[in-house]
């Protein structure tokens, strides 16, 4: 029997929960700030969802889906992306009935059958909004700025935006037109996957990795010069606010990314401080169709996603890093004898009442034994329960800095103990 845990999936524990949490709680501060509630969605969907969703031409659902049939043998995958679930979600609900915009956030496990990497597993954590209904370029400037804020404050420098349109179902398909006419005369030299984009959906050739690929697309012309008048202004609109809201960017035409839902604006946070193959730091765009394309109501749409684990890697990177909050006061119930059990959990429940951290020794060791492992734990004081603490009602309290020692009545000066921690 194996005792690991499956390729691509890891223990989350010790110095890896705190990073997580900063971020997580400094996330979720700004969310609330810019009106967002959170939704929760199942961690699997009908695969029709992300099918659908995501486009079946993307690399997601051709090869990186974890899918399966349940014991009714009815076909299920484990969500890949947020986004195609929250959709889901607000048709199912109705969501639009009782509220436009619809500002939500998530913070979710997602699951991608890729190849193990740093910052990049199988089972993979994401938070990331979707913000339905509104069609304004306010709200294209608004995610792109909580999307920026949410890097400044975790201390990320040097942030720079890459924004790119990718038009809309009027102007994209014309374009496409012209982009297949430039490839055409070097299909023989594009690799297998992208000759296969060729045909099923040829935007995807941007997200190719392979030199000779890239060569040839550095050449080609780009969406960003064939949209219509509606998208350009609207392109426009966003960049004016972005400005007023003194946030860096870099009109980046190669930009498409990896989901075929997108239109029109997209956009990518980097680190100018990391090199230029791993500097994503989170990225989204809109997609004004989807909601439409699953049967809902046709309300354009904005998101963005942002990987926790790689967050935490590239903050490693950087040295970017938080004093970890020590709590103050707490303190290390030693007993002297077994027999001081009860004596040490009625002084424990007085500590906790009074919101006090601390914990008890289980076992009974050497007084100093006990001194040196509450020390290498953090315990800024120890208590410690002998025969006399027991007849007094009083308590020894020992400083671990100084061993200056304390000894107090809790019972008749309950708030002694404030005074004592100070
Ligand atoms: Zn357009
Ligand atoms: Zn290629």
């Amino acid at each position: 029997m194996a005792i690991n845990s499956p390729r691509g999936t890891s223990d989350i524990f010790g110095d890896e929960i705190f990073y997580r949490d900063c971020i997580v709680d400094s996330a979720k501060k700004l969310f609330e700030l810019f009106n967002y509630t959170r939704i929760i969605t199942p961690a699997f969907e009908h695969t029709e969802i992300f099918n659908r969703g995501i486009g079946k031409s993307t690399d997601i659902v051709k090869k990186e889906m974890y899918t399966f049939p349940d014991r009714k043998g009815r076909s299920l995958t484990l969500r890949p992306e947020g986004t195609a679930p929250v959709v889901r979600a607000i048709i199912e609900h109705k969501l639009y009935s009782s509220k436009i915009p619809i500002k939500l956030f998530y913070i979710e496990n997602m699951f991608r059958y890729e190849r193990p990497q740093k910052g990049r597993m199988r089972e993979f954590w994401q938070l990331g909004v979707e913000a339905a209904g509104v069609d304004n370029p306010l709200i294209d400037a608004e995610v792109i700025w909580l999307l920026a804020l949410i890097f400044e404050e975790l201390g990320f420098k040097n942030l720079k935006l890459l924004i790119n349109s990718v038009g809309c179902e009027n102007c994209r398909p014309q374009y496409i037109g012209v982009f297949k006419d430039y490839l055409k005369p070097y299909l023989e030299s594009l690799c297998p996957d992208c000759r296969e984009r060729y045909n099923t959906n040829p935007l995807r050739i941007f997200d190719c990795k392979i030199p000779s690929c890239i060569k040839i697309i550095n050449n080609s012309p780009k969406i960003y010069s064939h949209i219509c008048g509606r998208c350009s202004s609207h392109f426009k609109k966003v960049i004016e606010l972005l400005k007023i809201l003194n946030i860096p960017f870099v009109i980046k035409e190669e930009l498409v990314r990896g989901f075929d839902y997108y239109t029109r604006t997209i956009f990518e946070i980097i680190s100018e401080d990391l090199d230029s193959v791993q500097n994503a730091l989170g990225g989204g765009g809109r997609y004004d169709k989807l909601i439409e394309q699953f049967g809902g109501p046709s309300i354009p749409s904005i998101g963005f996603a942002v990987g926790i684990d790689r967050t935490i890697v590239l903050m490693k990177q950087l040295g970017i890093s938080w004093q970890i909050k020590k709590e103050p006061h707490n303190v290390f119930i030693i007993l002297l004898e077994e027999r001081f059990e009860n004596y040490g959990l009625e002084f424990l429940n007085y500590l906790r009442r009074s919101s006090i951290k601390c914990d008890i020794s289980f076992e009974i060791k050497k007084i100093s034994t006990q001194i040196k492992w509450a020390e290498k734990n953090g315990f800024s004081h120890a208590a410690i329960i002998g025969e006399d603490e027991l007849k007094s009602d009083n308590i020894t309290v020992k400083n671990l800095a100084d061993f200056k020692q304390s000894q107090f009545n809790w019972k008749k000066e309950p708030q002694k103990i404030y005074e004592i921690l100070k």
